[in-house]
């Protein structure tokens, strides 16, 4: 029997970074009570009038821009008809044709380091459904409409992957430039960036596409690569037994990881789309497009190769690119202090484990760029030794500040004066007359027991690298 080829589209499904839902002003925030951010229109009431959030269409125009494709200056909202108690209206507001988005791709490097290009086939503007919350206990199924018209964009995938490694590439990418455009908050374990994976086998080299299954709303990387990897094993086996593969929707189960059939083609829907009559059409103005362009900030993959070209390890790149808005306080910073390396180190070691911990982007922080810079300005010029700079930081965390004024008020000015740190120096060796005499003997690592005296001495404050030179100096004379 021939190599079988997999054959892999994705369709990816993002929460869109709004305040408020897609059609009302109700709030987007996940985590209340159920069924306190709805209204007539989301909750679906007969006679309710929806109005389209322009910050929606800005933004999935924006992904758009960032990912090649023709941005349609008009595309119309269409009513996508489906029964299920999660959804009210009975319909879902999408777009069939045209949508906001067509063509487009992403150039991902597979397992091979070889080049390669994954074209979009659209994006399109959606609002989500509600939740059914099953409560075993009192064999109930509860609706929680607090999700329902929630804003999404749906970007599917022309079916050119033939790897789970594939896959994983194009999904960390794809999340890092629209969590770097700021489109998604991106945050997995919320749902608001999960993909929908269609898959078929075929003899390798042939044209002609199998009989497909769809594994629904995966919402991790590794999950997504599993799954793929297990189903090319489950189709691959039917193909060997020469059983035929049965076009259905499946889910992954993690825990035993397999997927499972939830069903098959036959119980699919026909969604009788049709143009949503309450909506006109989604405009974007030749206008809109130019601004939103001239707003595009630099992507990963260009502020990666500034960075390390900056000098920072490969690394802290990949923190400060990971993280909210890190890029954007570590470019404020360097405008104040043009010591690259110092404020990448700063950032990854001491503000975004804090930001992290607190749940809060740097730009939030009370420590602004200005203040990191100045605290990075102070051990620069000898003022504060890392020691001391270490050691005030989490207080100019907690409450902001000059991180200068904070040095002075705690005594931790370091001390660069020659003079001052020979006096202490010549006392502490005073004082321990036996352990200077070893050192005199040969026994050097003595030195560090006197340097550790003389910073106890200074309260932390003596220069190090000076204390170090002094103590030699004096020690061998
Ligand atoms: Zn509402």
């Amino acid at each position: 029997m021939s190599r079988m080829e997999p054959v892999i589209g994705l369709e990816i499904h993002t929460q869109l970074n709004t305040a408020t839902k897609l059609f009302c002003s109700c709030a987007t925030e996940v985590g209340d009570q159920p069924n306190t951010h709805i209204c007539e229109v989301c909750s679906g009431q007969p006679g309710a009038l929806p109005r389209t959030n322009g910050r929606a269409v800005e933004l999935a125009a924006k992904a758009g821009l960032a990912l090649g494709c023709k941005v349609n200056e008009r595309s119309i909202f269409s009513r996508k008809n489906y029964f299920y108690p999660d959804l009210p209206a009975g319909f879902q507001t999408s777009q069939l044709d045209p949508p906001i988005c067509e063509g487009g791709g992403l150039e991902i490097v597979d397992e091979d380091g070889g080049k390669r290009f994954i074209r979009l086939n659209r994006i399109h503007l959606e609002d989500d459904a509600g939740k059914c919350v099953h409560d075993e206990q009192r064999g109930q199924t509860l609706v929680d409409l607090n999700r329902a018209g929630t804003p999404l964009i749906e970007i599917v995938t022309e079916p050119d992957f033939r790897s789970s490694g594939e896959v994983m590439e194009f999904l960390k990418k794809l999340h890092a430039i629209l969590v770097r455009l700021e489109v998604t908050q991106g945050r997995l374990e919320e749902g608001e960036f999960r993909c929908d994976v269609n898959i078929s086998l075929r003899p390798a080299g042939t044209e002609k596409l199998g009989t497909r299954c769809e594994i629904k709303n995966l919402n991790s990387f590794r999950h997504a690569g599993q799954a793929i990897e297990y189903e090319i094993i489950r189709q691959g086996g039917l193909y060997d037994k020469g059983e035929p593969v049965i076009q259905e929707t499946r889910l992954f189960d993690p825990a035993h990881q397999e997927t499972r059939a939830l069903r098959s083609k036959e119980e699919a829907h026909d969604y009788r789309y049709f143009p949503q009559p309450d909506l006109p059409p989604v405009v974007v103005t030749p206008e809109l497009l130019a601004r939103l362009k001239a707003e595009m900030p630099e992507l990963p993959e260009e502020v990666k190769a500034r960075l390390l070209e900056e000098g920072l390890t490969a690394e802290q790149t990949d923190v400060l690119l990971d993280r909210r808005r890190a890029v954007e306080y570590y470019d404020l910073a360097l405008k104040i202090l043009n010591e690259p390396k110092r404020v990448a180190t700063l950032m990854v070691e001491l503000l975004l484990p804090a930001c992290q911990r607190d749940d809060i982007s740097p730009m939030d922080s009370k420590l602004p760029p200005e203040g990191l810079a100045a605290l990075g300005k102070l051990m620069a010029d000898n003022t504060l030794n890392r020691r001391a700079a270490y050691d005030l930081f989490p207080e100019l965390f907690e409450r902001g500040g000059d991180p200068a004024e904070l040095a002075k008020a705690k005594g931790v000015i370091q001390i660069s004066d020659a003079g001052a740190i020979t006096a202490m120096a010549e006392e502490i060796i005073a004082a321990n007359p036996d352990q200077a005499r070893q050192y005199r003997e040969g026994q050097e690592k003595v030195l560090s027991f006197f340097v550790g005296q003389l910073m106890k001495r200074s309260k932390g404050a003596a220069n190090p690298k000076l204390a170090n030179e002094v103590l030699v100096k004096l020690l061998k004379s």
